[in-house]
C-alpha cells in the first residue's frame, strides 16, 4: 500500500512513463539519478534504455524489490536516504549527473531548492510536480502565479514546462493535475549574482509583501536611494519586475 506521508503515487500509465523517458532521452555516458524511484514506473524503462541508474529512496519497503527487479535489466546503485539529505555535488564526483523524478510532492519545493544548492553538479532535471508548482515556477512578470520560486529558479536554471499528466494517470490518484518541467541549470559564470543569499534575501522580501510597492517592501533591505542605480521603479511592486531586474537589486552595495 502507497504511504501517504511519502507522497506515494506510483505513476501506472505506460503512455506518461514512455513520454518522461523520452523527455530524459539519456544518452552514452550520461549519469541518471532518479529521485524517489518508488516500485520503479520510471526506472525500470530507464534502465532498458540506459543500463545504469543511480537512485535515492527513502522507504526501507522498497529497497529489495527494487534491487530484485533491476538485476536482469541493468546496473541499479541505490542510495537509501532522505534525498535532501544526499550532497549531489558529492556524488557527480567532479563531473555532472542528470536528475530525474517523480517527485513526493509534499517536499517538491525543499527538493527544487536543495538542487539549486548543487546546480553546478547538475546537467538538467525532468520533474514530475504538481501542475499547479510548474505553473508558478514557469510563469513570468505579470502573472498572478510569478513569484519567489519562478524568481528563484529562473535567476538559475532554464526552466520549460513540457506536458501535464492528469490524476488518472497514478495509483493512488493525487488530488490534483501533475506537470513535467525541464530545469537546466545555468552556467554559473553567466548568471552575474555576487551574492546568492543576499539575492534570495531580496526576492523573498520583495514577494513576501507582494501587494506593496518595492519601496514599501523592500524598506531597510533597500536604501530607498538606490532604486534608481538598478533602473527599478521603487513604486512598482514584485509582481512586475524581471528576474534580472532582481539581480541588479540584489547587486547594489549594501551594509
Ligand atoms: N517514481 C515512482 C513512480 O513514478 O511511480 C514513485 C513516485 S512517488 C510520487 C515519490 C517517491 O519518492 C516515493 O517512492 C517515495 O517513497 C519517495 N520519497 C518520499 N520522500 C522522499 C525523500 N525525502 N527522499 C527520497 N525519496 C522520497
Amino acid at each position: 500500500p502507497a504511504k501517504k506521508q511519502l507522497g506515494q503515487h506510483f505513476l501506472a500509465d505506460k503512455y506518461y512513463v514512455e513520454k518522461i523517458v523520452l523527455a530524459v532521452d539519456p544518452k552514452g555516458d550520461d549519469r541518471l539519478v532518479e529521485i524517489g524511484p518508488g516500485q520503479g514506473a520510471i526506472t525500470f524503462p530507464l534502465l532498458r534504455r540506459h543500463p545504469k541508474l543511480t537512485v535515492i529512496e527513502f522507504d526501507r519497503d522498497l529497497i529489495v524489490p527494487l534491487t530484485e527487479a533491476a538485476a536482469p535489466l541493468g546496473e541499479l546503485t541505490i542510495v537509501h536516504s532522505d534525498v535532501l539529505r544526499v550532497n549531489f555535488t558529492e556524488l557527480a564526483a567532479g563531473g555532472t549527473i542528470r536528475l530525474v523524478g517523480n517527485l513526493p510532492y509534499n517536499i517538491s519545493s525543499p527538493i527544487l531548492f536543495h538542487a539549486l544548492d548543487h546546480a553546478a553538479a547538475i546537467s538538467d532535471m525532468t520533474f514530475m510536480l504538481q501542475k499547479e508548482v510548474v505553473d508558478r515556477m514557469a510563469a513570468g512578470p505579470g502573472s498572478k502565479v510569478y513569484g519567489r520560486l519562478s524568481v528563484m529558479l529562473q535567476a538559475f536554471c532554464e526552466v520549460k514546462a513540457l506536458f501535464v499528466v492528469p490524476p488518472g494517470a497514478f495509483r493512488p490518484p493525487p488530488k490534483v493535475d501533475s506537470a513535467v518541467v525541464r530545469l537546466v541549470p545555468r552556467d554559473p559564470a553567466t548568471v552575474g549574482i555576487n551574492d546568492r543569499k543576499r539575492f534570495a534575501d531580496v526576492v523573498r522580501a520583495a514577494f513576501g509583501q507582494r501587494r506593496k510597492t518595492l519601496r514599501n517592501a523592500l524598506n531597510g533591505v533597500i536604501d530607498q536611494t538606490q532604486f534608481e542605480a538598478a533602473g527599478v521603479r521603487s513604486d512598482a511592486r514584485a509582481e512586475q519586475l524581471e528576474v534580472a531586474d532582481f539581480i541588479r537589486l540584489a547587486n547594489l552595495p549594501h551594509e
